[in-house]
C-alpha cells in the first residue's frame, strides 16, 4: 500500500469560457465527485474559479489556479495573488509550467519566491519541472530537472515539503501526443525522489507525490501510473473533456 493517495490534476490552460468551464466541472462532478480514493484537481482560467468552485460545492474534488503572483498586493498590473486565489476557494496553484517558463521568461528564482508565497497562504504549489528535448538529445535531462527541483524548493521547511506536489513534465511531450515511455518517467520520477531524500530525509521523500504530465491519455495512463515514483498526472487535453478525465481518474484508482 503506498504512502500516497493519486492525484489527478486537470490543467485546462486558456481554455472555456466561465459558464462553459462551469458545466465541464459539473459533468464531473456528476461522474467522480465522492470519489475519496483518488485526490482530483480541476484548474480552469482565474475568470472561470469563481464558477467552477460553485459547481464544485459539496463534491471531493479541488480548485486550483494555473499561476500566481509572489507578492500579496500591489502594482503588478493583470496579476493575481494567493490570498485571491484563497478568497475564492482555490487551495492548489499550478507554478513554473514550461509554458510560463518558455512564454514569459519565468525564472526558477521567481518559481520559487511564488511557492514560498503559495505556501504561506496555505496553497498547495504543483511545481513543474521538465527538460526540452535539446536537453534530452544532449544528455542534460537530470542536470535540467535537478536544478529546477532544487531551486524551485528553496527555503521550503520539512514542515511544509509534504503540501508540495511536483509534476515531471517533460517539455517535449507537452500537447504533442509524444508520451514519455514508462521508463523514461519512472528514471526521472525516482531521481527526483532522491532529490527529496537528500533534502528532507527518506520519511518525508516518500510523502511527497511526483505527478506525470504530457500527453497522458485513457491509453497509456494505466502503465505510466503503475509505475513506482508516479503518483498520479497532471493532465492537459485529456482534461477538457469529461469522459477522458473521468477515465483518467478510474484508471489511478485502480493503480491505488
Ligand atoms: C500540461 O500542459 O500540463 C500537459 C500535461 O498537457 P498535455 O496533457 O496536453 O500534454
Amino acid at each position: 500500500m503506498s504512502l500516497r493517495k493519486k492525484l489527478i490534476a486537470g490543467n485546462w490552460k486558456m481554455n472555456k469560457t466561465s459558464a462553459d468551464a462551469a458545466s465541464l466541472a459539473e459533468e464531473i462532478v456528476a461522474a467522480v465527485g465522492k470519489t475519496t480514493d483518488v485526490d482530483i484537481v480541476v484548474c480552469p482560467p482565474f475568470t472561470s474559479l469563481d464558477a467552477v468552485g460553485k459547481a464544485l460545492e459539496g463534491s471531493s474534488i479541488k480548485l486550483g489556479a494555473q499561476n500566481m503572483h509572489p507578492e500579496a498586493s500591489g502594482a503588478y498590473t493583470g496579476e493575481i495573488s494567493a490570498a485571491m486565489l484563497r478568497s475564492l476557494f482555490a487551495g492548489y496553484v499550478i507554478l513554473g509550467h514550461s509554458e510560463r517558463r518558455t512564454y514569459f521568461k519565468e525564472t526558477d528564482a521567481f518559481i520559487n519566491q511564488k511557492t514560498l508565497a503559495a505556501l504561506k497562504s496555505e496553497l498547495k504549489p504543483i511545481l513543474c519541472v521538465g527538460e526540452t528535448l535539446a536537453e534530452r538529445e544532449s544528455g542534460d535531462t537530470l542536470k535540467v530537472v535537478q536544478t529546477q527541483t532544487e531551486q524551485g524548493l528553496e527555503g521550503v521547511s520539512k514542515e511544509q515539503i509534504t503540501s508540495v506536489v511536483i509534476a515531471y513534465e517533460p517539455v517535449w511531450a507537452i500537447g504533442t501526443g509524444k508520451v514519455a515511455t514508462t521508463e523514461q518517467a519512472q528514471e526521472v520520477h525516482a531521481f527526483i525522489r532522491s532529490l527529496l531524500v537528500k533534502l528532507y530525509g527518506e520519511a518525508l521523500a516518500q510523502k511527497v507525490r511526483i505527478l506525470y504530465g504530457g500527453s497522458m491519455k485513457p491509453a497509456n495512463a494505466p502503465e505510466l501510473l503503475a509505475q513506482k515514483d508516479i503518483d498520479g498526472g497532471l493532465i492537459g487535453g485529456a482534461a477538457l473533456e469529461a469522459r477522458s478525465f473521468v477515465d483518467l481518474i478510474k484508471s489511478a484508482a485502480v493503480a491505488g
